[in-house]
């Protein structure tokens, strides 16, 4: 079973919401973490123990393979990668700016090979490790104005799943948790107002939706299943979501 010995764990996008609370859960567990987002000072100010935070852009693969490994080298084995960072601009095709659909593949899609790519070399030479995206529902079912996302949330089960057929005899596990709505500060990514009045709508029916610390909570149960279980997907959603 994986414990705070097995070694460490990296989450991206951890200045906020979903991977956030996953920083304070498996801070709180014993774990020593890596966290990774833009805004620096928000990860910072978290005051975690045994964490260290940086700066980095998922997008930047570079940035990313040079950050893990400098970790590794310093401070041990990388036993979880959490690729949670990600941006939600839904739009509509006709009108969307067509720069906000390369930015939510690159960081929803691109970003969980860069990272994954980083770790895999020492997970594999050491038979175990964990890797797990937080997709979404919008990764299994299709909603209108959700295009681009959707289609980035979709690469996202099938980038995990290859992987996982590609490595199922290494030790190595992937998992894909694809949550429904999340009180978090997601829908701060769409410009369009009326896409965010009825998305809006949707979250106030479902009283703001999960919380972020559920998300996290699913994360560490799949984390700490016995090494020969693998969750290969868990798909949650708040009990009256469609
Ligand atoms: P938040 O907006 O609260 O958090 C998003 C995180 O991603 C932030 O920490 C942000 O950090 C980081 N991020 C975004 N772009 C980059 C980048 N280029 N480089 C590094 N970090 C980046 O939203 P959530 O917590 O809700 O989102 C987390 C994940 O959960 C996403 O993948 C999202 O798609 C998924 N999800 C969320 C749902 C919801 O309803 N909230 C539902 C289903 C899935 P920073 O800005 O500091 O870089």
């Amino acid at each position: 079973m994986s414990s705070p010995d097995a070694g460490a764990v990296v989450i991206t996008g951890a200045s906020s919401g979903i991977g956030k609370a996953c920083a304070i859960a498996f801070a709180a567990r014993g774990y020593h973490t890596l966290l990774l987002s833009r805004r620096l000072d928000d990860m910072v100010e978290l005051d975690l123990a045994n964490s260290k935070c940086v700066a980095v852009d998922v997008t930047d693969a570079n940035l990313v393979r040079q950050t893990i490994q400098r970790y590794e080298a310093n401070h041990g084995p990388i036993a979880l990668l959490i690729n949670n960072a990600g941006i939600m601009p839904l739009g509509k095709v006709h009108s969307q700016d067509p720069a906000e659909w390369a930015a939510v593949f690159e960081t929803n899609a691109l970003s969980v090979l860069h990272a994954s790519s980083a770790v895999l070399p020492a997970m594999l030479s050491r038979g175990a490790g964990t890797i797990v995206s937080v997709s979404s529902i919008a990764g299994r079912n299709v909603y209108a104005n959700h295009t681009a996302y959707s289609g980035s949330k979709f690469a996202v089960h099938a980038m995990m799943e290859s992987m996982r057929r590609e490595y199922a005899t290494s030790g190595v596990r992937f998992s894909v948790v694809a949550p429904g709505i999340v009180d978090t500060n997601l829908l701060s990514s769409v410009s369009d107002a009326s896409i965010v009045a009825s998305y809006q709508q949707t979250k106030d029916r479902l009283h703001g939706g999960l919380t972020a610390e559920n998300i996290a909570s699913a994360i560490v149960m799949i984390h700490e299943q016995p090494d020969s279980v693998c969750i290969r997907e868990l798909v949650i959603a708040p009990t009256p979501q469609e």
